[in-house]
């Protein structure tokens, strides 16, 4: 058995949760569950310029929704309390007097003129920006007095000048970088403020993180995250990255620019737009899974049961993957698929609701398993089934026409077929079927002929879930109420 991994997902609330957050949050989850260790939520707001009002509820609510409850963090508590990095700002600045004792790190007093001038003047000999070391310079006590006194600093890391630090990402290997090409990065801000490098690390250390599973936009600041582990004498956690997520054409990184043009083609990256869509928590966690990992060459439909049963970091890979949505449509029909029907009801009812259409559960339920086989979204079923909830249907002349007839022999046709309906106290007696088909005969018509034209008339659509099956659902008296209106129709065309 592995050890129990602690692992945490640790979003800042400057946005909603998309794919690629979710994403992270998925694989944490899984490596947790599977391990039998614990999933932690982690609130990265320390930069309150760019929090996002509603983003926090939109976080709790959309990891909820696609089932990755975590175990500690907010609303929950647990032994490491608080989860939120804005109330653990003494616990950075602890940490950060710590390690400027420990001669790893240091007060700049550079005033935010000076570094601008510093960075113009790099920038016009085409070096990179870098702080130049002026305040690494003080001696410790001389920096501690001007501390002591009041004067605005932030607190550096001191990279060493020298040699080369090491770190291993699991999915990458080892990455080496010479220390000479690193930055004194800010630790601290003047405000007092943590910034990610230093309270991501304090904090998964005392969370005792043992994978750090996240995005590859923070692989560059890897070497950097090792580096103050070790200052600290800390052991590392066991650190992956993903894979980044590319635009659908495969070409240059998903941003979120492309997410709102998404949106208008039915398409989003975001959960919350996702579930208003009407895509299920099953399906789009079976998709996002599947970007950038393989879980089984034979297999790719899986709940998240089954991920968790068959996730390993060994499964993950490097490689970008480009957002499919047709994936995301075909794994989310799979899923529907596989829902009861009553499920599947009580999941279709508020779409119905936002249509305007009072669905009874019941009543759904028995629709359900005429519209699943072809349903992609919980929406579709609007669309489809929307007409066994309306008072009446209102078909295109057009569509009441039979194919290849005139609307007069159209009208006959309808008014036979009502004369045999009237006698079926039952629609659902299949002798109905029999007689229909017996008068389209009659008629010297194709059974879809005439069957073309009730569909029309009875559910307002050419294309409809199976003819008997809906007119037994909707009744007798509105079904012939219908087919009296169609009747109406064409005899005025
Ligand atoms: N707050 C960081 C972000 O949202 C977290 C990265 C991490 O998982 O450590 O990108």
């Amino acid at each position: 058995m592995p050890q129990p991994a602690r692992v945490r997902f640790a979003p800042s609330p400057t946005g909603f949760l998309h794919i690629g957050g979710a994403r992270t949050a998925l694989y944490n989850f899984l490596l947790a569950r599977q391990t039998g260790g614990q999933f932690l939520l982690r609130i990265e707001d320390t930069d309150q310029k760019r929090l996002v009002p509603g983003a926090l509820e939109n976080l709790l609510a959309s990891l909820r929704w696609l089932g990755l409850q975590w175990d500690e963090g907010p609303e929950l508590g647990g032994p490491n309390a608080p989860y939120l990095q804005s109330q653990r700002k003494e616990i950075y600045r602890a940490h950060a007097d710590e390690l400027i004792a420990r001669g790893s790190a240091y007060p700049c007093f550079c005033t935010p003129a000076r570094l601008t001038e510093l960075r113009t003047r790099q920038q016009q000999r085409k070096e990179p920006p870098r702080y130049d070391g002026l305040c690494r310079r003080l001696t410790p006590a001389e920096a501690e007095a001007r501390r002591l006194a009041g004067e605005p600093h932030v607190v550096r890391f001191k990279m060493p000048h020298e040699g080369a630090t090491s770190a291993v990402d699991v999915l990458r290997g080892e990455i080496t970088v010479q220390n000479k090409d690193l930055d004194d990065s800010i630790l601290l801000k003047t405000d007092g403020w943590a910034l990610y490098h230093l309270a991501a690390m304090v904090d998964d250390h005392l969370m005792e993180i043992t994978h750090v599973i996240r995005s590859s936009e923070w692989l560059p600041s890897l070497p950097l995250h090792a580096m103050i582990h070790r200052a600290f004498g800390w052991d590392e956690p066991l650190w992956c990255h993903l894979s980044v997520f590319l635009k659908p054409s495969g070409k240059g990184k998903m941003s979120k620019r492309e997410g709102a043009e998404l949106m208008k083609e039915g398409h989003s990256v975001f959960v919350h737009d996702l579930r208003e869509l009407g895509y299920t928590p099953e399906g789009v966690v079976n998709w996002i899974a599947l970007m950038g990992a393989s879980f089984d060459e034979r297999q790719d439909v899986f709940s998240l049961q089954e991920l968790v049963e068959r996730f390993s970091l060994d499964h993950l890979t490097p490689a970008p993957a480009a957002v499919n949505f047709s994936k995301a449509d075909h794994f989310n029909g799979v899923h529907l698929r596989r829902l009861a029907p009553e499920e599947l009801a009580r999941r279709m009812r508020p779409f119905f609701e936002k249509a305007g259409l009072a669905a009874e559960e019941d009543l759904l339920g028995r629709i359900a398993p005429l519209v699943q086989e072809r349903m992609v979204t919980l929406e579709d079923g609007v669309e489809m089934a929307g007409f066994f909830f309306r008072e009446q249907v209102i078909p295109a002349g057009s569509d009441l026409v039979g194919k290849g007839m005139t609307p007069q022999a159209s009208a006959d046709a309808v008014h036979a077929a009502s004369e045999i309906l009237a006698r079926h106290p039952d629609l659902a007696d299949p002798a109905l079927e029999v007689e229909l088909r017996a008068l389209a005969e009659r008629l010297g018509l194709k059974p879809g002929q005439l069957f073309g034209i009730l569909r029309a008339a009875v559910t307002g659509q050419t294309v409809s879930p199976p003819l008997f099956g809906s007119m037994a659902i909707i009744g007798r008296a509105k079904v012939l109420a219908r087919l009296a209106a169609a009747e109406s129709t064409l005899r005025a065309m």
